[in-house]
């Protein structure tokens, strides 16, 4: 009789967004007068650029003709692709990343959770708190993080970096010295950006213990403060212990398109010299086939100057519904933060109520659905999370009704 791993027996049962998808769900079974607006969504909502969506139809076109037809694309992406991303995301920037050591891929979740996979299963993680869940939960099911304590919510054998207001959601540095660490900058679920001096501190640190950053930038894009880093690679050593993960979804909607890359330098070398650059290669060369090309002349699109005047417009559109947020509950008397350089406002709850008090008080007092803090993790207790993916018009309308309690 076949076994499971049972590493995935260990993860803790209800997952986050299930819960609230099933309270919200019952709330409006009971209540169906009662127009429910989201603040939870962690998803774009504005369709795709016109750049973006002509690209696709030229591409379509492409794969009807026999002479332009494409089949299975290389394994690493296509170079018109990979080069749009080397000129706009590094070279632009200062930063020499050449186009062999970007890995096109259908999506920033897929691989923040499958590169720990070239890593030892002895390798010791060090995570924010809160944090984007995927992180530990892939090192769960590789059999990396030791035993749950429910309780406490912790894993024996994670360093947990706690971000909170006192140290301005920006990790410290560890006592314990981990292997493997994983930053988000601008932070999902806080909101929170750390300075480029601060992001130098790491990558000194990280070159001097020999450990590896998995960065994810997924929200570069939202960043507005000059000296706000957009890549990891902006800091001198860099390319010698980071790996940086991006998407197209946030900062293009491509969150139903599927598109993304990994930048894995070749200076990148383990203890015994082995290059990163060539296991991920290897790894992705076995199981990954390919991003579509329509998807990736789609993304080509994004570098176009349209497609960056267009995607720039709705990041725009987005970053001014968390102004409203942001600066509305502040004149409701809410303790807010993030909402400048991301598309998330994180809050702390009413004195006294928990995460999830605070959810089901805002369900059912104002008809908002937010996520609360605590599901991204302990640090996360007492406080709450709001995104600006809405409308215009639903982010003014939930503020006015906060504003009303
Ligand atoms: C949304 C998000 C991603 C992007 O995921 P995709 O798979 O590219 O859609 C990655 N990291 C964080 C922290 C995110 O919030």
């Amino acid at each position: 009789m076949f076994k499971v791993n049972d590493n995935y027996l260990k993860l803790p049962g209800s997952y986050l967004f299930s819960t609230i998808g099933k309270k919200v769900k019952a709330y409006k079974e009971a209540n169906p007068d009662k127009e429910v607006i989201s603040l939870g969504i962690g998803d774009v909502t504005q369709p795709l650029a016109p750049a973006i969506i002509d690209s696709l139809h030229k591409a379509v076109d492409e794969m009807a003709v026999k002479e332009t037809f494409k089949g299975y694309a290389p394994d690493l992406g296509y170079e018109f692709l990979r080069s749009a991303i080397a000129k706009n995301d590094y070279a632009a920037r200062g930063a020499d990343i050449a186009i062999d050591e970007i890995f096109v891929s259908d999506g920033a979740k897929c691989d923040s959770g499958n590169i720990q996979e070239i890593f030892s299963v002895d390798n010791k993680i060090a995570v924010c708190d809160p944090v984007y869940p995927v992180y530990v939960d892939t090192n769960v099911m590789a059999g990396r993080t030791g035993t749950y304590d429910p309780n406490t919510e912790l894993w024996s054998d994670v360093i947990y970096m706690p971000c909170k207001a006192d140290n301005n959601f920006a990790p410290e540095i560890p006592k314990e010295t981990p292997d493997i660490i994983y930053l988000c900058f601008p932070n999902n679920p806080t909101g929170a950006t750390i300075k480029k001096d601060q992001l130098q501190e790491w990558v000194d640190y990280a070159n001097k213990v020999g450990a590896v950053i998995i960065y994810d930038a997924a929200y570069e894009a939202y960043i507005s403060e000059d000296d706000v880093p957009h890549t990891i690679y902006e800091c001198d050593g860099a390319k010698t212990c980071a790996i940086e993960l991006k998407s197209f979804s946030k900062n293009a909607g491509f969150t139903g398109t599927r598109l993304g890359y990994a930048v894995v330098p070749k200076d990148l070398k383990a203890s015994d010299g082995t290059s990163l650059n060539a296991l991920w290669a290897r790894r992705h060369g076995t199981k990954f086939n390919g991003a579509p090309y329509i998807i990736q002349r789609a993304g080509e699109a994004v570098y176009s100057e349209e497609g960056k005047k267009q995607t720039a417009e709705q990041i725009a559109y987005y970053m001014n519904n968390a102004k409203i947020i942001k600066e509305g509950l502040a004149e409701a008397g809410f303790t807010v933060s993030g909402g400048v350089n991301a598309p998330y406002i994180w809050l702390k709850t009413i004195e006294g109520m928990s995460s999830w008090d605070f959810f089901d008080y805002l369900l059912e007092n104002a008809n908002i659905v937010g996520t609360p803090g605590s599901g991204f993790g302990p640090s996360g207790e007492g406080y709450f999370r709001l995104t600006a993916f809405g409308t215009y018009e639903n982010t003014l309308e939930a503020v006015k009704r906060i504003k009303a309690l």
